[in-house]
């Protein structure tokens, strides 16, 4: 016997739930979702169900069930032992009121089916009872292909579906330009940022997505562990700037971006830290604008952030400052170099990445922008990898150091400071120095 798959509208509807305990309890929750009038009936009830009731949310009969209490109802559902709900059962079917007793399919009209709900979009899965854990690991499956963001989407689609409704556009037009509509989702772009190293300071989101991807285009920055979590059947592209004996140039990784979003795909634009943040992002978002592509952002813990925890410091303190300031050594052609004056003005903390050699430079255009000598300075290298390594130093100092392997950042002021630190934090610190 096949079942009749259906989605019934309760809204307004009196449904009829025998039992209170926690079942029950759990079946309620979908029942209001759905604007169904709910009465309970049941001597006794879970304090959830009582609170219900005393907020009027729900009815509750306090009494054992009576033939009665099916009149006008539509839907029964019964959380009771085997008996009642076999009587339940008869007295329904005699009214012609459909049942679901919980856990018990012969006294049952319909079941519940596993569900993914995203807004409106609702995905139902029945085995007819067969395997309710396949279902449930369909459900899983599903729910990774089909995330949150499908609901947005979905109030997108039926907006313009009843705009263009509302227009004398030829039907044929219309059905097709719907159509066509519904496919762009397919065609998605994520700028994912991965954080600085360690998978878990991916956001769940990042992994979520990551194990989405039709395509991911990542940078040098990707770790192992990080490229290892996206699934073996995604097409992935090295586009980092470093890695490739043949550059891949930013127009090359835009180009490569819209193209396979066009086609359809799944795209993943996978950059270390957060994507936001001297990552070129912008010019990305341009043109995928320009391509008239959707895209979602997702933020990642970005490299600084790694590096305070690495230190053991706090990128802020009130105490000593209000500012923080995130810096690049890098500098577009034709831009003017920082205000280094007004860095050192500001006080609190400077992040500077991309340091890349330059620390020498770095620390005598602070000195000369006014900061002390003995302002306290961390170099981190590798921040939340294996191999991470902070070395404490003050602005002095910082040019008398040994370069560190990339990719380094350094910390430079007051809220870094030695007294902030918790000591026991700081990992492999001088072991470069020792080395030498
Ligand atoms: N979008 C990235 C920054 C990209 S620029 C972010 O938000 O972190 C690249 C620079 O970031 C590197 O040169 C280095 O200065 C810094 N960086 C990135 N990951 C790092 C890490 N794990 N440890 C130390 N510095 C890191």
């Amino acid at each position: 016997m096949s079942l009749f798959p259906i989605f019934v509208k309760l809204e307004g509807r009196p449904v009829l739930l025998v039992g209170a305990g926690r079942v029950a309890e759990g079946k309620i929750g979908g029942l209001l979702a759905a604007g169904a009038v709910v009465t309970v009936v049941a001597p006794a009830a879970t304090p959830a169900i009582e609170t219900m009731a005393e907020a009027r949310t729900i009815v509750w009969h306090r009494r054992a069930f009576d033939s009665h209490d099916l009149d006008g109802m539509r839907l029964v559902v019964a959380a009771v032992p085997r008996d009642v709900a076999r009587q339940i059962y008869q007295e329904a079917d005699r009214r012609g009121i459909l049942v679901n007793s919980v856990d018990d399919p012969d006294n049952c009209d319909f079941y519940y089916p596993a569900v993914v709900t995203r807004g409106d979009l609702q995905i139902a899965i029945s085995t007819a009872g067969h395997s309710p854990a396949l279902a449930q690991r369909i459900r899983i499956e599903l729910e990774q292909r089909f995330g949150p963001e499908y609901a947005q989407w979905l109030r997108q689609l039926g907006d313009t579906r009843r705009e263009l409704f509302a227009t004398d556009m030829d039907p044929e037009t219309r059905k097709e330009t719907l159509h066509q509509l519904a496919r762009a989702r397919s065609g998605m772009v994520y700028l994912v940022g991965a954080g600085p190293g360690d998978p878990e300071l991916l956001t769940l989101k990042a992994l979520r997505i990551i194990g989405q991807a039709d395509v991911v285009l990542h940078d040098d920055l990707l770790t192992q562990e990080i490229l290892e979590l996206i699934p073996s059947t995604a097409r992935v592209e090295c586009v980092g700037k470093r890695h490739n004996d043949r550059q891949v140039t930013q127009q090359e990784i835009n180009r490569r971006l819209c193209e396979y979003a066009s086609a359809g795909h799944t795209v993943v634009r996978l950059k270390g830290g957060d994507g936001a943040i001297f990552g070129r992002a912008s010019e990305e978002m341009d043109a995928l604008r320009a391509a008239g592509l959707s895209f979602t952002i997702v933020p990642g813990v970005t490299a600084a952030s790694g590096a305070a925890a690495a230190a053991g410091v706090s990128l802020t303190d009130r105490r000593l400052g209000s500012a923080l300031v995130f810096l690049t050594a890098q500098r577009c052609k034709g831009n003017p170099p920082p205000n280094w004056k007004a860095v050192a003005e500001l006080g609190g903390t400077t992040a500077i990445y991309m340091p890349g050699g330059h620390e020498n430079d770095l620390a005598r255009q602070l000195l000369d922008a006014g900061l002390a000598g003995d302002t306290p300075c961390f170099v981190v290298a590798n921040a939340s990898r294996p191999n991470e390594d902070v070395v404490e130093t003050t602005l002095s100092g910082l040019s008398a150091l040994d370069r560190l392997p990339a990719p380094t950042i350094l910390l430079i002021g007051t809220a870094p400071g030695p007294a902030r630190r918790a000591s026991s934090v700081v990992k492999n610190a001088g072991k470069t120095t020792e080395n030498h």
